[in-house]
């Protein structure tokens, strides 16, 4: 047994002063605070408010919505290359993800699911494990059922209008490991995709979508629950014209997810963000490329190309995903928004695990959970990443 200690704990829900937290096996077998409960003998103890004065203690980041970092991209990485992708987001306070794809011509996101679905296949297994590192949890599809006017910079020439038949084929491919699909809902057929995918488990989000509110509510009833990098690749917002973004900014049914790097959307507008969602409805992504952690340059996604300079990831001078990091993310609407350190950790765990329908064991810390957990600074600064309870070196 190992038992960890801390200034402060967040559930993420409840904040814990002078917290115990107990680790047998790699799950979390019990979180106290230090005056209620007794350290038994045989314990392993670990003060973490020695060498870290203000240690805090959190779930680890969860991030849904990422295409890659540390120079990889998730659509081409080779299961040799992945262990650098997820040692590199373990530094950042990630200890699960979903690789996200970009649309590409079929056989080739064929190909990159079934790669993905491997090396999720391999670290989620019940005797498996890949050390103490971030894990990639699902498959999200970002694509190809996405709309031509909102599409961002996913190739037009690989967009194609939602079938059965299609989603079946990338169902196939990565093997059930879906668990999380963007689309826009006015396409001809989405609603028979979305509830299909709704009906499979899969977190339906809309996005990358021009709909008008009656065709974001249809989806919603068909099934959907998130919205996707809210703002960015949506018809924008009009008083008259209200649009998918009302449906988003207003349904109490709907989670939705938001770039916070003050460059995809104004800290203003995150701010209106996070106050129409609230602390259980919002949800940060990084929606990061290769060119996360790396220096300027041209990277790749998916099957373009994207050059990064002074922390601007275009293609064409459109935006193309981020560099961001969910660290980071964390810190920025607590400046942004006024948001407390505890509930912008909420966004990036609790929220996003729920979002995605992962029922327990990932984004809290509580009693039979993994204990996949981060040590911040009060500042925000990540200082330690367990994963089922390993430190990551
Ligand atoms: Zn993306």
């Amino acid at each position: 047994m190992i038992v960890l200690c801390a200034n402060r704990l967040y559930t993420p829900q409840d904040e814990i002063q002078n917290p115990l937290l107990f680790i047998e096996d790699g799950l979390i077998s019990a979180v106290s605070s230090r005056a209620q409960q007794e350290i038994p003998n045989h314990a392993t103890v670990v003060d973490l408010t020695k060498d870290l004065p203000g240690a805090i203690l959190a779930p680890g980041f969860v991030d849904i919505h990422m295409h890659g970092g540390a120079g990889l991209d998730v659509m081409r990485a080779s299961p040799a290359e992945l262990p650098r992708l997820n040692k590199f987001l373990t530094t950042h306070g990630v200890t699960g993800y979903f690789p996200t794809t970009v649309a590409a011509p079929l056989d080739q996101t064929c190909a990159a699911l079934e790669r993905l679905a491997d090396a999720i296949a391999a670290v989620t297994g019940p005797s498996n494990h890949n050390g103490a590192q971030a894990r990639p949890l699902g498959i999200h599809l970002e694509g190809p059922f996405l709309s031509h006017k909102r599409r961002g910079v996913h190739p037009p020439q690989y967009l194609v209008e939602p079938t059965l038949e299609i989603f079946e084929r990338l169902w196939q491919a990565a093997r059930g490991q879906v668990r999380m699909m963007t689309i826009a809902p006015e396409l001809p057929g989405a609603l028979d995709v979305i509830a299909e995918a709704a009906r499979r488990k899969v977190c339906v989000s809309i996005g990358h979508s021009d709909a008008q509110l009656e065709a974001a509510r249809a989806a919603v009833r068909a099934g959907a629950r998130h919205a996707t990098h809210t703002f960015n690749a949506m018809r924008p917002l009009d008083h008259r014209d209200p649009g998918i973004l009302a449906e988003v900014l207003t349904d109490r049914q709907l989670t939705a997810d938001i770039i916070a790097d003050g460059i995809h959307v104004a800290p203003a507008v995150v701010q209106l963000f996070l106050k129409a969602k609230g602390i259980e409805r919002s949800v940060l992504i990084t929606d990061a490329t290769a060119a996360a952690g790396m220096p300027d340059g041209i990277y790749q996604l998916g099957p373009i190309q994207v050059s990064v300079k002074d922390g601007k990831c275009t293609m064409d001078g459109k935006l193309a995903g981020s560099v961001l990091t969910m660290d980071n993310a964390v810190r920025n609407i607590t400046q942004f928004a006024g948001w407390t350190l505890q509930d912008a950790v909420r966004a990036a765990t609790l929220n996003p695990a729920q979002a995605v329908g992962f029922a327990h064991g990932h984004g809290v810390l509580a009693p039979g959970a993994e204990a996949n957990l981060v040590v911040l600074s009060p500042g925000g600064e990540v200082r330690r990443t367990f994963v089922r309870g390993r430190l990551a070196s």
